[in-house]
């Protein structure tokens, strides 16, 4: 047994096979060969072994989720057969005289290209499966054999780091937990595990290659991390594992109950999410609403920029399933460590402080507007309402302004329907909080962004793990400044939430509550928790 300590951010138990994850830009090197023959067996051997690891995942796919599921699995074989695509890998290793990976990486890149530019949806979605399938000829021709059949099973991932963007693309059915030995705790990727609700470690310095297959154990609670453990310690977590989930069990008795405190007041008790798929959790853990919906998920699960169509269809989707529950969109927050390659933002030395969110948006209105439009267009199907991130100042708000009437008129123009909604804005810039009284007669709600507003306000990155333990949130500068917010937003008649981690700190439920906060969206996993914290206090008492 090796025990490895970390720094939790996110608790629970998890206990299952580790999966060594490897980067998707892994550094594919292109080096010389002498001999292109046998490059092109080796090649075809390696071939043919994926399409041997995509037969037996067509079998245990079709037991585990079906078989209109499942048939993904053969069409990624018969690309795999495509006579094009493998003759496009020979003719680079014998004309340019190159090993395999790089041929195979350089026809994956191609290919992905050519498909992306089709107008065709379905052929569209077709960039990322011959990108997925050539990966895995890549894993084989690397050594790494039997990487990915083990993501049939739910796994512990391992991993140096991992971003946003590789994040949002693993299957979450398939993950029991994070361990990371980079990464921060204010970081998306974090917040994306708290959201999903698995227990995540960071700062786990161990030599993660030599770990793939073993089994392990999280202790999301200590923050430890254990690999091939003995049976005691294996039996005390498994109990612990059960207790957790009896407690899990008495909280969904709070299912359906109101968000009130003893003494009548009710405050909106919303969850956060990145992805059409937390749906299921904001359900399963009674949240009144969504507070909010980081779109630059969708974002950054594309290779390009999603249609108008397809995040109407997203929208649509969410606003339909929330059934009159009220959803809160926040407008595109790329940038800083959410990253797309094809917004080509150059490199910075502050990307925090960087060009992002609303700047990119006023920027490249053509982007906003798209966005604007696919979601105005999906007001009509529920309760939408749309914040703006990252302001601060009068003068964007008034360019956004400009914008959302030009949509307006658009799309009366053209006849389509829409209703106007609920428009509110982020308070995560020191500046949004010292302008807060004007910038409150603008708009319709405030919603305080903890994560972002600590880092501005005490000058720390929030990306970097040095400074984690520096990184107070409940700086008393912070609570100051969301006292300011919420009396200049009850001055201009506006209601005000919070939506940063902060919010689902039950230690200041009570101080929220009496410093006038309306609202707090938090985790899906985090809203029973909070809902019991707040039909335990009394505001009237003391
Ligand atoms: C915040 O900054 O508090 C926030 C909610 O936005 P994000 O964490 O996505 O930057
Ligand atoms: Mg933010």
């Amino acid at each position: 047994m090796l025990t490895f300590h970390g720094k939790s951010v996110f608790g629970g138990i998890a206990i299952g096979k580790i999966y060594v994850y490897q980067k998707d830009n892994r550094l594919i090197k292109r080096e010389k060969i002498t001999d292109p023959e046998s490059e092109i067996a080796r090649f075809q051997k390696a071939r043919k072994e994926a399409v041997e690891q995509l037969g037996e995942l067509y079998q245990s796919s079709l037991r585990k989720i079906g078989k209109s599921e499942a048939a993904i699995f053969e069409v990624h074989q018969m690309m795999l057969e495509d006579l094009d695509y493998v003759q496009s890998i020979e003719n680079i290793i014998e004309g340019q005289k190159v090993n395999a990976e790089y041929a195979v990486a350089t026809t994956a890149d191609n290919y992905a290209c050519m498909f992306a530019s089709m107008d065709d949806a379905y052929m569209k979605e077709r960039a990322a499966d011959v990108k997925d399938v050539s990966e895995r000829v890549i894993n084989v021709l690397m050594g790494n054999k039997d990487s990915s059949p083990e993501m049939t099973e739910p796994v512990i991932i391992v991993a140096e780091d991992l971003a946003p963007s590789e994040t949002v693309q693993l299957d979450k059915d398939k993950v029991l937990a994070f361990v990371t030995r980079l990464g921060s705790s204010n970081s998306h990727t974090a917040i994306l595990a708290r959201t999903m609700g698995i227990p995540a470690l960071i700062g786990v310095d161990a030599d993660f290659k030599k770990l793939h297959g073993k089994l392990g154990v999280v202790d999301g609670f200590k923050g430890v991390f254990y690999t091939e453990p003995e049976e005691s310690v294996l039996q005390e977590l498994e109990e612990k594992k059960r207790q957790e989930e009896e407690k899990k069990n008495l909280l969904l008795s709070l299912k359906g109950k109101a968000n009130v405190t003893l003494d009548g007041r009710e405050i909106k008790l919303y969850a956060n999410i990145g992805n059409i798929k937390d749906l299921a959790l904001v359900k399963q853990n009674d949240a009144s609403g969504i507070g909010l919906f980081r779109s630059e998920f969708l974002y950054l699960e594309k290779d390009n920029y999603p249609s108008e169509e397809e995040q109407f269809q997203v929208y649509k989707t969410v606003a339909q399933s929330m059934a009159g529950k009220q959803v809160i969109i926040r407008t595109l927050d790329i940038g800083a460590d959410k990253q797309a390659d094809y917004f080509d933002i150059p490199q910075e030395e502050n990307p925090a402080m960087g060009y992002r969110a609303i700047r990119i948006c006023l920027d490249r209105p053509e982007i906003f507007k798209t966005q604007l439009r696919a979601i105005f267009r999906a007001t009509v199907y529920g309760n939408l309402a749309i914040m703006y991130p990252m302001i601060i100042s009068l003068d964007e708000v008034h360019q956004i302004q400009k914008l959302v009437a030009q949509v307006k008129d658009e799309l009366k123009e053209q006849g389509i329907a829409y209703k106007d909604v609920e428009e509110g804005i982020m308070i995560e810039t020191p500046a949004a909080v010292m302008m807060s009284g004007e910038l409150a007669k603008e708009v319709d709600f405030f919603s305080i962004g903890t994560n972002d507003l600590t880092q501005y306000t005490l000058a720390i990155d929030r990306q970097n793990p040095k400074l984690d333990d520096l990184y107070d949130a409940k700086h008393p500068a912070v609570l100051k400044m969301i006292q300011m917010v919420v009396d200049n937003a009850h001055k201009a008649g506006i209601w005000v939430g919070i939506c940063g981690e902060l919010g689902a700190d039950t230690d200041l439920t009570e101080e929220f509550l009496k410093m006038g906060i309306d609202e707090l969206s938090v985790s899906p996993g985090k809203v029973l928790p909070v809902r019991k914290k707040i039909r335990e206090i009394n505001l009237d008492k003391k």
